[in-house]
């Protein structure tokens, strides 16, 4: 079997790895992202560190190289169409520009869909015809496998999962619009509201750190192990957030496992029983025994979601 690289472009950091088709990383290296220096400087340093990535490798042993990106993006056509955390970066045909300098291959997806697809080929969607991987963390991403093929859509824009409606009020959403999933359940937003409202119960051992504005999803389940009741009661509101957006998910695909990722996932054991009690009561019946489990790939989840594009 040929070997896969990975390629995970961030706006801080740029990772590769080489790695076999089961998801063992063989050889990686990162560098920090030219974030500033516009996108031919980019498309120089990823073609460097797949060079680094591929040592005595011959060109012929590798199956081709997989870009995960942050959108939006085509994937059919390889562009990035706009990229945030970049500067500079509008309508970039990124494939084009890195095939002419690597000379394989080159898949482009977003960052979302390419780690769904990682932990389906090589974690813990292994063997499901029917899964949804959901990414928790400063956002919410995540993919969406139906009947055994990645849900892309028209434009490859499908599966924007954290866009899906849980409020028909609240924060505006980095898209724009109010009540969407993210803007409720992902890690900047849960110590959005769970600081605002510890700011208002100084019988928590987190009131003095809220009200200098300062506590993250990592204080509040420390805080909730330690039994504080405003701790367990935001572990409690982010987890039926969280359950809220999977009912609709489990409505609309029925998957056979929904596997969850990304930094929020540090409370997992905490978060388990809200998610677990709002499914049981606002699935319908047929849906309520869906698998429920986390994800396999932690530090290199970017890298090996970005090589299993190549097997999509
Ligand atoms: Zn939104």
């Amino acid at each position: 079997m040929k070997q896969l690289i990975g390629v995970d472009l961030g706006g801080t950091s740029l990772r590769a790895a080489r790695m076999d088709t089961g998801g063992h990383i063989l050889q990686h290296h990162s560098v920090a992202t030219a974030a500033t220096a516009g996108p031919e400087a980019v498309a120089a340093q990823i073609v460097a560190l797949v060079e680094q990535v591929m040592g005595d490798i011959s060109r012929s042993d590798i199956q081709g190289v997989g870009i995960g990106s942050p959108g939006p993006l085509d994937p059919f056509e390889g562009v990035v169409f706009r990229a945030p955390n970049l500067k500079g970066w509008v309508d970039v045909p990124l494939r084009a520009m890195l095939e002419k300098g690597i000379g394989l291959p080159v898949v482009l997806g977003n960052d979302g869909n390419a780690a769904a697809l990682g932990e389906w080929h090589m974690g813990s969607g292994k063997g499901c015809r029917d899964f949804i991987y959901i990414g928790l963390g400063t956002g919410i991403g995540g993919g969406i496998i139906t009947n055994g093929q990645l849900l892309l859509g028209r434009k490859g824009a499908g599966g924007e999962v954290g866009h899906i409606q849980i409020e028909g009020s609240g924060p505006v959403c980095a898209c724009g619009q109010v009540g969407c999933w993210e803007a409720f359940a992902s890690g900047i937003n849960f110590a959005r509201w769970a600081t605002e409202t510890l700011q208002s119960q100084p019988e928590s051992a987190l009131y003095a750190q809220a009200i200098a504005g300062k506590v993250t999803p990592a204080d509040i389940f420390a805080a909730a192990v330690q039994g504080d009741a405003p701790a367990l009661d935001c572990v409690r509101r982010e987890g039926e957030y969280i359950g809220r957006g999977l009912v609709s998910l489990l409505h609309l695909f029925s998957p056979e496992r929904i596997a969850l990722g990304g930094g929020v996932m540090a409370g997992a054991a905490l978060l388990e029983p809200h998610v677990r009690r709002v499914i049981e009561t606002q699935a319908m019946e047929p849906f309520r025994d869906v698998e429920i489990v986390y994800a396999h790939h932690g530090e290199h989840a970017g890298v090996i979601g970005a090589a299993a594009l190549l097997l999509s």
